[in-house]
């Protein structure tokens, strides 16, 4: 599974850090991760490859997690505006999870499920006034009226469906699956 990243260690306590030129960061824009396509073990982006370009972009980082001695950051896309140069290209975040070694994969996965939590709240779903981050803990919350984000959990679970020999499976209409080989028996009348 995608969370088995032993002997590596998963940090996500809450911390207020400030980055140094060697650590990583996630910057996400319009649904797709900057990357080095060519780095397929690390391809996360380090500060040091764009702090000449972007001086200020330790500025605009917020502190993530830890993954053994490898330390994340976020970098606020609306703040700081990278383009696909020097070798990094926008990706779809699919790609992540055929990172070797996997654990990488899941730092990346973790990168982007928090991304969509700060994006998702910038606005208070109460009374509509923009969030800030608590400097206390990983959440938002609204200056006028206290509401409290929290990133979502989100487990997910997979069943198999069994009927002796046969496993139930679906097909979407219009759509094709070259995983199905001939001899597979479908439940094709549910
Ligand atoms: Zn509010």
């Amino acid at each position: 599974m995608l969370q088995d990243i032993a002997p590596q260690v998963y940090h996500n306590e809450f911390y207020i850090r400030t980055p140094q030129s060697q650590d990583h960061f996630f910057y996400i824009k319009d649904g797709r991760i900057l990357l080095d396509p060519t780095i397929d073990h690390f391809p996360f982006p380090s500060f040091q490859a764009f702090a000449l370009k972007q001086p200020d972009i330790y500025q605009h980082a917020d502190y993530l997690f830890s993954i053994s001695q490898h330390d994340f950051y976020l970098i606020d896309e609306q703040a700081i505006q990278l383009d696909e140069s020097d070798g990094y290209l926008f990706s779809a975040p699919t790609i992540l999870r055929t990172l070797t070694p996997s654990w990488t994969g899941f730092a990346g996965v973790t990168g982007t499920q928090l991304h969509r939590f700060y994006r998702s709240r910038t606005y208070c779903g109460c009374c509509g006034h923009k969030m800030n981050k608590k400097t206390d803990e990983r959440a938002l919350i609204c200056p006028v009226c206290h509401n409290v984000e929290y990133p979502k959990i989100s487990p997910g679970i997979i069943v198999a469906v069994t009927d002796q020999d046969r496993i139930l499976m679906t097909k979407y209409a219009g759509r094709t699956n070259p995983e199905f080989r001939p001899d597979c028996r479908l439940y094709r009348d549910w």
